[in-house]
């Protein structure tokens, strides 16, 4: 059984993840004026990229942010049900059942194919109610959406709907992190939807196409809006885009020391005894595991901030706890254990943990499971002008 994120922080455990809403602010901000006069999307999938997706959502919401991107329907439910009154997009495909709660819901919905609009159309009639949708073109990502050669046909067809009132006109970038060429390729095809568009709504509806990579490389096409995910969350997508903007990383994983002892020269450490003391030492364990979203690709080479200073890893990461060589400091039971986050004048990244292991900055944060009960916190760094 999942453990509910309520109990997870009542009950204190020492392991938490720390999430720093003023770093949060910041980023919006940064967001908000690379994106000039255009609309800002603040994307919520995936529990706000395992930042707590009410908590991120009504920050945003105070932040007056124009919409809230959500991956499924009932994501856009939960935002409804904890009240939540900024627009919401529902990014994903939808399934022809789930119809009749985008609507009772209040939820925009994303219309990829024909087929999906006219079924979005027939549903909402019989409810004597009107769907707000979002186009989907496919300009190159193959996912989901209606070829950009077939745009017009489709545009013109969702247009003529009765029950349908096309809100917005979107597409995704496959590649705007690492393939400059392609996505000029795919603006541009998409310049032409709007163009085929224009002609065929008045007023016309919202476009939408850049992503947070898209908005660190090509600002210049913000059009009527831009959707940011990983960005807010004080992340790049990719390393290649390290150091291109001020972001603060908004999540810190904590812990502490639960148990520590000496271990003599040459033992074998945790499963399989992968690591052998070299000399007497003193090995730490923190109650964190992959259990809990700790990589066990840190097996034998995460590192662990204790004291301001960088300890390894040592042995296998177990389901809930990992051992630490911390040689010969001087470390004391219930001593703070960062794993992710800045402690002292230190601090482990997420992109250092995607150069050990080749995750993707998106799984870590993700990745922290239901156990790991979260900490909202505001800090006093001060805005920079
Ligand atoms: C997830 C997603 C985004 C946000 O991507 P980031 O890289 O996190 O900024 C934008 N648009 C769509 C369609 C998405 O699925």
């Amino acid at each position: 059984m999942e453990i509910p994120r309520e109990i997870a922080l009542r009950e204190r455990r020492p392991t938490y993840s720390e999430i720093n809403l003023t770093a949060f602010r910041h980023n919006f901000q940064l967001v908000r004026r690379l994106a000039g006069g255009a609309k800002v999307m603040g994307i919520v999938k995936a529990d706000a990229y395992g930042h707590g997706l009410l908590e991120i959502s009504r920050e945003l919401e105070a932040l007056n942010v124009d919409y809230i991107g959500v991956g499924f329907l009932e994501e856009g439910i939960a935002l409804r049900e904890a009240g939540i009154n900024t627009p919401i997009l529902v990014l994903g495909g939808v399934a022809g059942y789930q119809i009749n709660s985008f609507l009772e819901y209040n939820l925009e919905l994303t219309a990829s194919s024909k087929f999906i609009a006219s079924e979005i159309d027939r549903r909402a009639r019989r409810m004597d109610k009107k769907a707000i949708v979002h186009l989907k073109i496919d300009t190159g990502m193959n996912r989901i959406g209606v070829n950009y050669q077939r745009a017009a046909d489709f545009m013109r067809f969702a247009g003529g709907l009765a029950n349908l009132i096309v809100k917005g006109i979107y597409t995704h970038l496959a590649a705007a992190d690492s393939d400059p060429e392609f996505t000029k390729l795919q603006l541009n095809r998409f310049k032409d939807v709007i163009k085929s568009a224009s002609a065929i709504f008045s007023p016309t509806p919202i476009f939408h196409v850049l992503n947070s990579a898209g908005l660190i490389n090509f600002p210049e096409y913000c059009f009527d809006m831009v959707r940011t995910g990983i960005m807010l969350y004080g992340m790049v997508p990719s390393n290649s885009l390290l150091g291109r903007l001020d972001l603060k990383p908004v999540m810190s994983l904590k812990s502490e020391v639960v148990f520590l002892k000496r271990a003599a020269a040459d033992e074998g450490i945790s499963y399989d005894l992968t690591y052998r003391t070299k000399t007497d030492t003193q090995i730490v364990t923190i109650p964190i595991g992959y259990g809990d979203g700790y990589p066990v690709r840190l097996s034998d080479c995460g590192q662990a901030l204790i004291g301001g200073k960088r300890y390894p890893v040592v042995g296998r990461v177990c389901m809930d706890q990992i051992m630490v060589d911390a040689g010969d400091a001087m470390v004391r039971i219930g001593e703070e254990v960062t794993l992710i986050g800045k402690q002292g004048d230190d601090c482990i990244t997420v992109e250092e943990i995607c150069s050990l292991t080749g995750a993707i900055p998106y799984e870590i944060p993700i990745g922290t499971t239901s156990r790991v009960p979260r900490l909202y916190i505001k800090d006093t760094i001060t805005d920079e002008k």
